[in-house]
């Protein structure tokens, strides 16, 4: 397969330009992207290719009908110059799972796997060494298709593209418990990672920062009486010693982090719950000074500690703790991704 990836050679390289000791998240791009494009029914050679803008056809169904899915993921060095991946076949089997519900076709692996390795190696100099720093990766897939009929398009195009980033560092999140919008609903694509569950979440998200929250914390559409995820992370709430995360459903992103996070907790002797958790049960428990912790899991920031909440008017602040779970599975997790310790589990490629 490797054989069959088109390399075109960047001609200078803006790799001088970039401070590696500044690093802002996702937001300066490698020299190079690996691009795919689907069409008569086939994907076609995939080409490493220049960063480049993209040339569209305004009937492009993207633009229309929002057929548009996306992963995250990282790429470290450890100390000896490897370049580490984290649980990649994973992204890779949740972009199709995306893909499907989105109508849009299924990549394959090799594409994937192989585009993306080739990728790195072309682009190894952007991988970041220093501590904290990673290459932000990320695929995605919609549709180049044209025609203004709400159908889905017959062409799609799939990118590869990588950002040096430095540590995303949310500082203290304050979150507001969502009680009248809704990130997903039953039956609709809150488990996709899709362009569209993100755009829908803008407003919401604003009108809480506009009351000085940094955060959504988002419930069921139904009832709205249980937490679901953390702005665009899962979200774990200890109370005394018990780490609660709640179920993946088709409203919420089966994140790999929170899998790999309930994973090390319960090695590390953690009691851990998956199940429902009530907003009330959250509430009585700050009131009585149970809620010791919550905080978001994601590939982007790893684990975001949350300081407090504030739900119906009320706010809550959640303690400060010396040595909190959050502290302590974002050392296990990262350590484990940077190849400082075993990986006893096969998650690190
Ligand atoms: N929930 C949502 C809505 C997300 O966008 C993300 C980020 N991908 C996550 C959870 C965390 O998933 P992961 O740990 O795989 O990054």
């Amino acid at each position: 397969m490797s054989s069959q990836i088109e390399i075109q050679r960047i001609e200078k390289s803006k790799i001088a330009s970039v401070d590696f000791n500044n690093l802002p998240f996702g937001s300066v791009y490698s020299d190079h992207m690996l691009e795919c494009n689907f069409k008569n029914g086939a994907w076609q050679t995939p080409v490493i290719k220049p960063f480049s803008p993209i040339s569209l056809d305004p009937s492009s169904k993207i633009f229309h009908y929002g057929q548009s899915i996306f992963e995250g993921m990282k790429a470290y060095k450890d100390a000896e110059n490897n370049t580490l991946l984290f649980r990649p076949l994973d992204n890779w089997k949740r972009l199709n799972k995306s893909a499907e519900r989105l109508m849009i076709p299924q990549i394959p692996e090799e594409i994937f796997m192989e585009g993306l390795k080739a990728l790195l190696k072309v682009d190894n100099d952007w991988i970041p060494t220093n501590e904290g720093s990673s290459l932000y990766i990320r695929p995605f897939m919609f549709a180049t298709g044209s025609g203004f009929h709400a159908s889905p398009a017959n062409e799609y195009k799939f990118i590869i593209a990588t950002a040096p980033s430095g540590a995303y560092f949310a500082g203290k999140v304050k979150v507001l418990i969502e009680e009248k919008y809704a990130r997903a609903a039953n039956g609709g694509v809150g488990y996709a990672k899709a362009g569209g569950n993100y755009a829908a979440q803008f407003y919401p998200t604003q009108l809480a920062m506009d009351k000085g929250y940094n955060q959504v914390i988002w419930t069921d559409d139904n009832t709205h009486q249980f937490i679901e995820e953390a702005g665009a992370m899962n979200i774990f709430i200890r109370i005394n010693d018990t780490l609660i995360t709640s179920p993946t459903s088709d409203r919420i992103l089966d994140g790999i982090t929170r899998k790999s996070i309930l994973q090390i907790a319960e090695d590390a002797g953690i009691q851990t719950e998956v199940r429902k958790i009530s907003v009330g049960e959250v509430v009585e428990a700050a009131k009585n000074g149970n809620l010791k912790e919550m905080f978001g899991a994601g590939t982007a920031a790893v684990i975001s500690p949350i300081a407090g909440f504030g739900y119906q008017e009320n706010d809550y602040e959640l303690p400060v703790l010396e040595n909190s779970f959050a502290a302590q599975l974002k050392k296990k997790i990262t350590d484990i991704q940077t190849n400082k310790v075993a990986d006893p589990y096969g998650w690190r490629i």
